[in-house]
């Protein structure tokens, strides 16, 4: 990424506006914002940001950086990704990708792929839901007063009961490496200790897509319609380049503009708890 680019967008965003995407913020001087510091736990705030210089710092843990550093920080961006990203929300068109380096452009490049598949796959999920086959799904979804508005909302799906349709469906648009480092798809090792060939992790099971903050699909959890002794009730996606199990929580992308508003959030144990309440018209 070329750096006159990152200061061509450091000069025309708002260092406010992203920092509030993250936090709220209120005005405590002509140009400073102050919030609780997202980097430390603290009750009254002493995280400032500057809208005028472009900074932020905290008095109580002395974080200080640019718009870059923060989103760098608070997404676990690189440099490059996070002058994109920033770019991104303020809706400045980007250049032609340029890296620093193979290998970060290699990580980068693999990122997105992992991304372009999980879309793939949640598209591949919410038509199955339509099909004969996940009759007994929807009537589960059905028996919980899931609408099918709430569907398309948290673009819940099936996935059907077979080892291979769906690697098959992928596999003519991913690379090899794509899916096996995707979490989607289950491999034994050969005895000679390569990868075996890959089968369906979700098999038979309601699919809930899990999405980062920016609302790309990076996992996904899923319910077993029939459970026994052998199958766990839930079954997740696996950690991957895109999904940190700790770092992401179920539906707060869309929540977090309702929470940001109401000034809290409404914190509940399972995803079918999260989309009960957002039906009943809590969305923070
Ligand atoms: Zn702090």
């Amino acid at each position: 990424m070329a750096d006159d680019f990152a200061q061509l967008v450091k000069q025309q965003v708002d260092i406010v506006r992203i920092v509030g995407d993250y936090l709220k913020l209120r005005k405590t001087g002509a140009q400073n914002y102050t919030g609780l510091c997202p980097f430390h736990k603290e009750k009254t705030g002493s995280f400032s940001v500057n809208a005028t210089h472009g900074y932020y710092y905290c008095f109580g843990c002395h974080e200080k950086g640019d718009v870059f550093n923060f989103v760098m920080k608070m997404d676990s961006l690189s440099f490059p990704e996070a002058v994109r990203a920033v770019a991104t929300k303020a809706g400045i068109p980007l250049p032609k990708r340029e890296f620093s380096s193979p290998e970060e452009a290699r990580e980068a490049g693999l990122r997105r792929q992992l991304i372009d598949i999980h879309e793939a796959a949640t598209q591949y999920f919410e038509a199955a839901l339509k099909s004969p086959e996940a009759a007994r799904a929807r009537e589960y979804l059905t028996g919980r007063a899931v609408s099918a508005e709430t569907v398309k909302t948290f673009r819940i799906g099936y996935a059907p009961d077979d080892f291979n349709h769906m690697r098959d469906a992928l596999k003519p648009h991913f690379a090899e490496e794509v899916l096996r480092a995707s979490g989607l798809f289950s491999a034994k090792d050969q005895a000679d200790g390569s990868p075996g060939s890959m089968y369906a992790r979700f098999r038979k099971r309601i699919t809930f897509p899990i999405a980062n903050e920016q609302g790309k699909v990076i996992a996904f959890t899923a319910r077993a319609l029939e459970v026994d002794d052998k199958t766990p009730k839930y079954l997740n996606s696996p950690e991957s380049a895109l999904y940190t199990k700790g770092n992401v929580l179920f539906n707060l992308d869309k929540a977090k503009a309702e929470m940001r508003k109401s000034d809290f959030a409404l914190l509940v144990e399972g995803q079918m708890d999260c989309i009960s309440v957002y039906m009943a018209g809590i969305h923070n």
